[in-house]
């Protein structure tokens, strides 16, 4: 259902006005992790202030050791509808866990599935069954065939309304955090109908990458870009090397808008 095959136009996903894959670029900002409320209230005025209307923020956080932060879950969720709503952004959020799907609804615009759990079936089934968007992220180890394939598992379920998401993949290179599959994006354009999003944030875990690798996502076809913004990285729950504050912010968006003049 997935594939272009089936259908030669492009997806557009409508999230409440904002369109993603219509030809025009979009950017999904937000801090790694929801903190606080004044935390993502400063976050979401930045975007504001760029034209932007897709904040992301993690409330149910995936880490790596049991000891880290783990997220304000449900809290979060809250948090980041009230600023949403204050400001008119449509907030997208991770979800780990099908039992939370339903509780999702009622808080976000885009339910995000991350990269650890792009094969987690049930999950994508719960997500399949509901009536939301979905940004679904490559796994980390995962194929282009397997993640075109987790999108299948959602869309076969009745829910066409994906967007993909490239967010690096695992090899031998430890000069970035993950090795940002460029090609990726046209291959996934070419195969599937459905718009793609880069997050250059998580592929490089470098803040001096962000801006290139941007430029290149936007060259390359991406329909957004993904990258986190926090008021204080210096002092963030999580990702605190390579969230963006918000002067670094604007520069970027500068950066770009410059850039995509001459492209
Ligand atoms: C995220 O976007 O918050 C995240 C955890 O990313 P990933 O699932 O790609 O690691
Ligand atoms: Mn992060």
């Amino acid at each position: 259902l997935v594939s272009r095959k089936k259908k030669s136009d492009d997806t557009v996903v409508d999230v409440n006005g904002t369109k993603v894959g219509d030809g025009n670029l979009q950017f999904v900002m937000g801090p790694c992790a929801v903190e606080s409320y004044e935390q993502v209230k400063q976050v979401g005025l930045a975007l504001k202030e760029q034209g932007i209307t897709l904040m992301r923020g993690g409330a149910f956080k995936p880490r790596t050791s049991p000891y880290d932060f783990q997220g304000l879950g449900v809290e979060g969720l809250q948090i980041l509808r009230k600023v949403g709503d204050e400001l008119g952004l449509q907030i997208i959020s991770e979800i780990v866990s099908p039992q939370d799907i339903e509780t999702a609804l009622e808080y976000v615009d885009v339910i995000q599935i991350g990269a650890r759990n792009m094969q987690n079936f049930e999950l994508l089934k719960a997500a399949g069954s509901v009536d939301k968007p979905i940004l679904l992220k490559r796994g980390l180890a995962a194929t282009i065939e397997e993640f075109i394939n987790a999108a299948e598992y959602i869309m076969s379920r009745g829910n066409g309304n994906i967007i993909l998401c490239e967010r690096g993949i695992r090899t031998y290179e430890r000069a970035t955090r993950n090795t940002l599959d460029i090609s990726a994006v046209p291959i996934l354009k070419q195969e599937t109908h459905l718009p793609v999003v880069v997050d250059v944030t998580h592929s490089t875990g470098r803040k001096d990458l962000l801006l290139p690798c941007a430029k290149a996502a936007i060259a390359i076809g991406a329909d957004a870009v993904m990258a986190e913004v926090h008021p204080d990285p210096a002092v963030a729950l999580s990702d605190s090397a390579q969230q963006m504050n918000i002067p670094e912010f604007h520069d970027f968006m500068a950066e770009l808008k410059g850039a995509a003049v001459k492209l």
